[in-house]
Parts: structure tokens; sequence; C-alpha cells
């Protein structure tokens, strides 16, 4: 395939750009750099995303795995339109509910595909993944306060190489290392991190640990690291079933969660799943849990959920939870005066009725059956590609220095951050994952496209990867080669 084909004015030998316009256009915005101005986009339909250059940018990643139905799907705005046109674009939803909210709330819990079936029952609806995850950390609090262990339980759990949000309570609990610098300060004594379940880089392969024996081990930890805090003091342990952003897709060995749910359920402790970036069909199910045998205590959902059409993301509450509060104060104390917004929940209506009705998590789980074996026919003989993982459309490469050793890339190489640019440059849009083993070394991509893409689109998007990558390893092989020369010289 050609660059033509989607990206018409980039010079094919370029040294990859940074992911920035270099011309600098005083901007009001307090972008996520003071120095790079973010391209501009012009328009965006299904996986194609214009920039106002006229490049086009096949999106990959959707995104950070969000547009799950691509850009500009003419329906979703149909139903926009619709519910504005109602004259209700907001309402406080102390005194007010609209059906946009009452029928998404069924569409998520009823029925066959529903949350229900897991004795989920109730969803609540806010803007964003930190929200959601700032809410499911409050009602775990406020379910022990009202079982009256309120003096006793205050800890959580969670684990390294974890991601659960932005907003400060969300941080406390992440340990997206580089995130948090800053913040240092605001971390009180109340959370603590097990070991991530992450096999590549932490089991004991050198002496052939296996995947059961590793999950084994993992709860093992888990459960003495609840005895060293007191059980009774702990409130929730916190888990992505697959990580997402922080070390790139990384689904955990198999038993695991088992495992978890069975030492939570022994202390009374409950378990948080945080599907924001794995939930809502990405992993081919469309709950991430259900390929785990357990059900969560309270989860999340966002990237997913409203594919991005709307600020929106989810908390789902198991009935265990909700009998609590039923019999104590029957009221969550906590609101957003954005909770449940009538256009926001319109237009992730209209994503998850297309959803369903297209059968797209049906597809994603196709899709994933050959995508995995394409990736590892492409990449396995890579040398610097060190394991592929993941579920459904949602794939992460780790780059490695050395595939004997596992070790890592310097940081300061920056593969992943290069491996991206270079993506964009041959026009494809790809997330970019550094940090991956431990917040400060390790590379990786995330490959997570919307669900409706095609399997020639993706075949594309896999093709021009493989020539980034190739492009990307020759480069750094003639760094090194230079670099020793130089060294050479010295000695
Ligand atoms: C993105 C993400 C969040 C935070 O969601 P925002 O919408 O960015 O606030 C929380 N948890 C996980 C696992 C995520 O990937």
């Amino acid at each position: 395939m050609g660059d033509a084909e989607i990206n018409g004015t980039a010079p094919k030998d370029s040294i990859p750009a940074p992911l920035v316009d270099s011309t600098p256009v005083p901007s009001a915005l307090f972008h996520r750099s003071l120095t790079q101005q973010p391209y501009k986009v012009s328009s965006a339909k299904g996986i194609y995303i214009t920039l106002s250059d006229g490049r086009v940018i096949m999106d990959g990643c959707a995104g950070a795995a969000v547009a799950c139905l691509g850009h500009g799907n003419s329906e979703v705005l149909a139903a926009v339109t619709a519910q504005m046109s109602t004259g209700v674009s907001y309402l406080h939803s102390l005194t007010y509910t609209t059906d946009a909210a009452e029928e998404l709330a069924h569409h998520i819990i009823d029925g066959p595909h529903g949350a229900g079936r897991f004795g989920l029952e109730r969803a609540y609806f806010v803007n964003s993944g930190s929200e959601a995850m700032d809410a499911a950390l409050k009602l775990a609090r406020q379910y022990f306060f009202e079982k009256g262990e309120g003096e006793q339980r205050t800890r959580f759990v969670s684990r390294k190489q974890s991601y659960h949000g932005t907003t400060i309570g969300p941080m406390l609990v992440s340990s997206f290392l580089a995130r948090k610098v800053p913040y240092a300060n605001f971390q009180g004594g109340n959370v603590s991190w097990v070991s991530p379940a992450y096999a590549y880089q932490y089991s004991n392969w050198r002496d052939g640990e296996t995947e059961e024996g590793f999950a084994k081990r993992l709860v093992e930890e888990l459960d003495k690291h609840f005895q060293e805090l007191g059980p009774e003091n702990v409130i929730a342990f916190i888990a992505e079933p697959l990580v997402g952003a922080t070390s790139g897709c990384t689904p955990a060995p198999k038993g695991y969660f088992r495992g978890v749910r069975d030492v939570c359920d022994k202390y009374g402790i409950l378990l948080i799943l945080d599907e924001v970036m794995s939930g809502m069909g990405r992993t081919g199910t469309l709950f991430a849990f259900e390929q785990e045998d357990i059900v969560p205590d309270i989860m999340t959902v966002g990237k997913g959920l409203g594919g991005g059409y709307s600020p929106v993301a989810g908390v789902l509450v198991h009935r265990k939870i909700v009998d609590v509060l039923r019999k104590g104060t029957s009221s969550f104390n906590h609101g957003h005066t954005y909770q449940a917004h009538p256009v926001g929940c319109a237009a992730t209506l209209a994503v998850q009725k297309i959803i369903r009705r297209e059968k797209l998590v049906e597809n994603v789980a196709r899709i994933g059956k050959w995508l995995y074996p394409h990736l590892l026919e492409t990449f396995g003989s890579s040398k610097y590609v060190g394991d592929i993982r993941g579920r459904g459309l949602f794939w992460g490469i780790e780059f490695v220095r050395d595939k004997a050793t596992r070790e890592s890339f310097p940081l300061a190489l920056g593969f992943g951050p290069r491996f991206q640019a270079t993506c964009f440059e041959m026009g494809v849009a790809v997330y970019p994952g550094s940090g991956t083993v431990d917040g400060k070394r390790g590379d990786n991509t995330i490959l997570s496209p919307p669900y409706n893409v095609t399997d020639e689109e993706l075949k594309k998007i896999v093709e021009v990867m493989k020539r980034a990558y190739d492009k990307l390893e020759k480069e750094v092989d003639e760094e090194a080669a230079r670099q020793n020369a130089v060294n050479g010289a010295v000695s």
C-alpha cells in the first residue's frame, strides 16, 4: 500500500516529526503543553480524521480507546438534535428525570445483554471516567458507613502500574507515577498498592513460573497484604480487568480475578473494577469482567460508553450495595450538576443502540480472533517487539531492547513516543505508551480502533504500523552504531 492512499502529503523519508504543528500559533487554550500546538482537525468521518493541512489520518486507537463507532455518526447526531429540540438540554437531577437518562439506564441494566444479569442493578451517569471513579470510591466508603463499620473501614488497596483517573480521589488510588509527580504531598496514608498482574515483566518467567502459578502468587500477596493492614480496615480493592494506558492492554493471568474475588469475600472487602478503558465491548464482551468468571460490587465504565459523542461515564452498582443504602439513609451522598445529563444520555443511548443492533461487540470478538495471530505473524520476529497482548480490539505491543532479558530501552531513547510519531507521519494514529514497566522504564503502543473497523482497514493499519516499526528499528540501530563509533574513538 502506498502512503498516498491514506496520506498524500507526508514526505516519505522525513525524520518523524513530534506530534505537533511546527508553526507556533498563539493560543488562548491551555493545551497539554505550553510549547507544542496539537494538530488542528477540520473534519472526521468514520475511521478517518482530516487535519486542517489536508492530511488524512486513520484512527487506529479511537483517541484513547473512546471513539468506538468512529467519528461523525449521523444517527447519533439526530438523537442529540432530537433531545435538544425538546428544549430539555439540562435539568437538575434532584427534581427531574428524562426518558433519555431512564432509557439509557434500562438499556445497560436490563435484558439478556444487561448488567442486571450479574446483579448490577443501578447505573449512575457522570461526565468522565475520573468522576465515575470518584463516585465509586465514595460509594464504597458510604456502604460501610451505613453498615456501621465507618470507624473501621478507611483503607483502599489497588495495584502498581494502574490508572484510575486524574481528579484527586482517583489519582490517589492510581499508580501511574508520571501523572502524580507534582502532587506527591496529596497522598494520605490510606492507600497501598500490590504487584501488578503483568506476566511479561512481573512473573518469574526465568524460573518457569506458569500462568496459574503467577496468579496464585499474586492472590497470596493480596491476602497477606490485607492481613498486614487488618482486613477489617479495608474498604475495597480496585483493579482494571485489563490494564489500559499504564502498561498497555495487560490481561491478568488465568485464575487471578477468581482468587481476588474470593480473598475480598473472605474479609468482606468490596471489589471495584475500573472498566473505564476496557469495558463496554472493547475486549469482545460488553464487560471485561465477563471473561474473568467474577462479578464486581461496583464498576465504572467510560471511554467506550458514549464513544466520544458526549462526555459521559457511568458507575454500575451491585444489589448488595443498593440494599445496604436502602436500609440506611436511602440516598447516595454525592452529586454533580451535570449527572445524567439529558443530551449526553441521548447521545450515549444512540451509541449503545447502534452497538447492539449492529452486533458490534460480536464484531470485536470476531476480529480479535484473527487479529492476534495476525499481529504475531507481523511482529513476532521483530527484534524489539517483546510482547503482544490484549483481547478483542484492545491490543498492546511492548517494545524491549533485548527479547532474551526483556530489558527495556532507556527512557531517553523514546521508543514508544517515536513509534507513535512515525505511524502518524505515515497516516495512522496509535496510542503511545512509556513507563510501561514501572512508571520509569518501558515502551508500548496501543491498537484500539473503532468497533466497526473493517478487516481491510485494520490490515492496512497493521501494515503501516509494521512499516513504521521497521523504519524506527533501522533508525535506532543506526543511532547505536554511531554512538559505538564515537565511544570507540574516545577510548
Ligand atoms: C481514562 C481512564 C480513567 C479516567 O477517565 P477520564 O474520562 O479521563 O477522567 C479512569 N480509569 C481508567 C482505567 C482509564 O483508562
